[in-house]
């Protein structure tokens, strides 16, 4: 389907933006991890982007859960099957195509899976502190203020970027840089970082 197709070339979209922050993300990950979040992430979208392009007449669908179990394999870590398997089971919410409703729906069964796995809370300096503001806005722009689903994503954006900014000066109490303690402070979370470039992009190809 044509909505498929528009899956596929945000998919491709986000591959090139994660290889263009490689460093960056390699960056942030080795003042307060391990330093492979950038290769992990470039890696894993890499082969998604591929696999994805490769599907016969995709649905958003059979996109999502094709990029969601290449990433589960793929990127590794801490991050991988949280990124990649939150996807999977989030994919089954867009069997019926993208409308406000199922995005939401998306969004919403994303960040829960994220917490179930993950187990961290906003507050605790990972991807979840980018993650909920970004979900709650949408929400609460598409329900409550029944904004148009691009100014939602948007205002999503927005919310995200402010989550990855409050990372910088609370602790991580999940993941590798909770093992630093108190000297995690000061120091902005990789895989919530990550988490915005995904977003950012997702709305650059569907404005
Ligand atoms: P690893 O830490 O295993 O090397 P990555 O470097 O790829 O994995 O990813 C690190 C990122 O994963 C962190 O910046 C953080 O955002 C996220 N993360 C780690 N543990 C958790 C968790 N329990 N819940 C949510 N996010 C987490
Ligand atoms: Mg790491
Ligand atoms: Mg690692």
């Amino acid at each position: 389907t044509e909505e498929g197709e528009a899956v596929v070339a945000a998919v491709a979209a986000v591959a090139e933006r994660i290889e263009a922050e490689r460093e960056h993300l390699t960056d942030l990950d080795s003042a307060i991890g391990d330093a492979d979040h950038g290769g992990n992430m470039a890696r894993g979208w890499a082969k998604a982007a591929d696999a994805a392009s490769d599907l016969e007449d995709p649905d958003p669908e059979t996109v999502a859960k094709t990029v969601g179990k290449t990433l589960m394999s793929e990127v590794g870590g801490a991050s991988g099957p949280l990124f990649g398997g939150s996807l999977v089971f989030a994919a089954a919410e867009l069997d019926g195509g993208i409308t406000a409703e199922t995005a939401v729906a998306f969004a919403e069964t994303y960040l829960e899976k994220v917490q179930d796995r993950g187990d961290a809370r906003i507050g605790d300096a990972t991807m979840v502190d980018a993650l909920t503001p970004a979900v709650h806005t949408f929400k609460k722009s598409i329900e409550v203020d029944d904004l148009p689903p691009l100014e939602a994503l948007a205002k999503a954006v927005d919310a995200a970027g402010r989550g990855v900014a409050f990372t910088v000066p609370v602790r991580a109490r999940k993941g590798r840089a909770s093992y630093l303690g108190w000297r995690s402070v000061g120091h902005q979370d990789p895989g919530a970082t990550s988490t915005l470039f995904i977003l950012e992009e997702v709305l650059a190809v569907s404005a």
